[in-house]
């Protein structure tokens, strides 16, 4: 059960800091695409995602999307807005994560993984032994998106804790 509880809740992605990341000693943040990024809805970035990107990046920190998407959308947001990206990372498996890591050689103890769903993204982080972050999903629209989080509730409920204060 403890590889399921995030390590630091955060409200939105944009709500990370490079102050918050550093002091742990984390340089690189690996960051889960749809709905934490961006919603499935739109291929165009917020103003408010791309000024944060330009802050995390002139804050040191290095970013890597790593998405179990398959989809054209995340290369293209990859090569548009010029931040790395590993796809088919088929997270909660290690593979993905891994290839990112070792793509910046960055050790376990220096990488995060941001991303809305537990049973992937955090499930993933934990297994590859890095950072887990967890964001509100930017749109559970969908019948299934909602019927996981409900699943992901009790989870959240454990690890409440460890909710960032802002
Ligand atoms: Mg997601």
């Amino acid at each position: 059960m403890l590889s399921f509880l995030p390590d630091y809740i955060f409200p939105r992605l944009t709500d990370l800091s490079p102050d918050f990341l550093q002091q742990r000693g984390i340089a690189l943040l690996l960051m889960d695409f749809d709905n934490t990024m961006l919603p499935y809805t739109t291929n165009v970035p917020s103003q408010e995602l791309l000024d944060w990107l330009e802050r995390m990046q002139a804050g040191g920190i290095t970013l890597c999307i790593v998405s179990n998407s398959h989809k054209k959308r995340v290369p293209a947001f990859s090569e548009a807005y010029g931040v790395a990206c590993v796809t088919r990372a088929a997270k909660p498996g290690t593979r993905g994560i891994r290839e990112a890591m070792e793509r910046f050689g960055a050790k376990q103890s220096e990488t995060a993984l941001v991303g809305d769903q537990i049973y992937t993204d955090v499930l993933g982080a934990k297994r590859a032994g890095v950072t887990a972050l967890i964001v509100k999903s930017i749109h559970n629209h969908t019948i299934w998106l909602k019927l996981r989080h409900l699943l992901e509730v009790p989870v959240l409920a454990m690890a409440r804790k460890r909710r960032v204060q802002l």
